[in-house]
């Protein structure tokens, strides 16, 4: 067997792990890095990039839809748009190649050794992986795991066959007839929108008794009113329990505790993600856990001593950023830079439509912390560039503490929102008060305008409301 030592091992290279592998090797650490799918991990090839592309492809395909049914009053007409899936996806694929490869192309750059295989932990300090040439033991000072998280299923509906988790839906080549997402979360809901776009019959059905139970449900209002124009069946309360493949029928139990059946061509089941934990020698670890996540402190440390966590398997949020800021921050700590987890604002986005925002302390959040708060919202309706994009549904808030208007969190739904996001946490990071935002020249027309007018509002004194 091979043996490799470094003074830095990174498992794992999704947005986490890689982004730490490139700071360490600009920091001069002697990195090597290993992944056994294609770098990028589940965001660049299965998650954040794949999707927005079928999303955005979707999009474009309504578009033409409503043009060519007339519907357009900006007297725009076409002929019957069609798709043939299968270049939509060879499409979303040469993205998704060309980040891959611009990841191992910055790798290379920092000089950071990449190893393809799987992992296993011997201890701490050491790895075999399982490489194309035979096993390779890794020897490390230091070792950063960042091995992500996966789809999870439900016990009578397991993946494979006509139940999909989100990695095979955002590969299909055929528009499926009827389609059945289980979990209103923001993945079913993004993919469900996308498919029902491009002409599937949607029917979704989620647990919880509301679409998106984890996010603020004023946000959510527009996103459901939006679900019924598409024509998107939404059933709440609703359990889905198995699925039968010979008569393609799924079987639920419905919010009033009957038995219900639905036929389908295909079934999504996107109920959630568990952090990556319990395969290949991390067990052995005996790391402390918080739930199924790894436990981690403000430097991303584990309780073992030289082994860090970051991203997704150290739990929620689970987001591509916050993976990418806690690796940045790990290789700064390893390089004997003092850095600590001080983040005021991770900012969320569900690229629902409308799309959603949410950064920092919604006004519940707010409240359940005991801080005395006032809250300013500018509907886009009163949003002169939100009429020029056919859509003024949604709202900026605005939550600042009552005392001395500090921002505390800003939300937002509506379309092309996610653009906003930065804006948000840029302002809550910066700890701007009200005035600040109030008092900026904010470009005109923009949907950024309803930030400055709902910090006004919050202040006593909207223009434009
Ligand atoms: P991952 O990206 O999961 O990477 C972990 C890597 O580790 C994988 O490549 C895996 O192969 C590798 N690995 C695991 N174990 C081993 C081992 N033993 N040996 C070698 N390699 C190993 N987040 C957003 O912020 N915005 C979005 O819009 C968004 N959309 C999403 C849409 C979908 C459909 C999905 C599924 C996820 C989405 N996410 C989104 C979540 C985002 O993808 C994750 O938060 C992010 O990828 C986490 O990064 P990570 O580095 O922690 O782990």
């Amino acid at each position: 067997m091979i043996d490799i030592t470094c003074q830095l091992l990174v498992i794992g290279a999704g947005p986490g792990g890689y982004v730490c592998a490139i700071r360490a090797g600009q920091l001069g650490l002697d990195t090597v890095i290993v992944e056994a799918a294609r770098p990028g991990g589940t965001c660049l090839n299965v998650g954040c990039i794949p999707s927005k592309a079928m999303i955005h492809a979707a999009d474009e395909f309504a578009r033409l839809g409503h043009f060519a049914q007339g519907a357009s009053p900006l007297g725009i007409t076409t002929a019957s748009p069609a798709i043939d899936l299968a270049r939509t996806v060879e499409w979303k694929d040469g993205i998704v190649r060309r980040l891959t490869g611009g990841v191992s192309g910055l790798l290379k750059k920092a000089g950071v050794k990449q190893v393809e295989g799987w992992a296993r932990f011997r201890d701490g300090k050491s790895v075999v992986v399982e490489t194309a040439t035979g096993p390779q033991r890794i020897l490390a000072e230091t070792v950063v795991i960042a091995t992500g998280s996966e789809a999870v299923a439900l016990p009578g509906l397991p993946f494979g066959g006509d139940i999909l988790s989100s990695t095979e839906a955002l590969s299909l080549t055929a528009v499926p007839e009827r389609l059945a997402v289980v979990g209103a979360g923001y993945i079913g809901l993004e993919l469900g929108t996308a498919f029902a776009k491009l002409g599937s019959n949607v029917t979704i059905l989620e647990a919880a008794g509301r679409i998106l139970p984890l996010w603020d449900a004023e946000l959510t209002r527009p996103v459901a009113r939006r679900l019924e124009k598409l024509g998107i069946a939404v059933h709440l309360d609703a359990k889905a329990d198995r699925y039968a493949e010979n008569t393609r029928t799924l079987s639920f139990v419905d919010a009033e505790g009957s038995d219900r059946s639905i036929a389908v061509d295909k079934v999504l089941v996107t109920v959630g993600r568990r952090p990556a934990t319990r395969a290949r020698g991390l067990e052995e670890l005996d790391l402390t856990l918080d739930g199924h996540a790894i436990a981690v402190d403000e430097h991303c440390r584990t309780s073992m001593r030289g082994v860090y966590a970051i991203g997704d398997v150290t739990g929620e949020p689970m987001l591509a950023h916050r993976a990418m800021a806690q690796g940045e921050m790990v290789a700064e700590i390893v390089a004997g830079h003092r850095r600590a987890w001080d983040k005021r604002a991770i900012p969320a986005v569900c690229f629902t439509d409308p799309e959603i925002v949410s950064a920092g302390l919604s006004p519940t959040d707010a409240q359940k912390a005991g801080i005395d708060i006032r809250t300013g919202v500018f509907p886009f309706q009163a949003n002169g560039r939100a009429m020029t994009l056919e859509r003024d549904d949604g709202f900026v808030r605005i939550v600042a503490r009552a005392g001395d208007n500090v921002i505390l969190g800003i939300q937002a739904t509506g379309v092309q929102v996610s653009e906003m996001a930065s804006y948000f946490a840029h302002a809550i990071e910066m700890g701007a008060r009200l005035e600040d935002v109030a008092a900026t020249v904010h470009a005109h027309p923009t949907q950024g305008e309803a930030v400055q007018e709902a910090a006004m509002r919050a202040l006593g004194h909207a223009l434009h409301v």
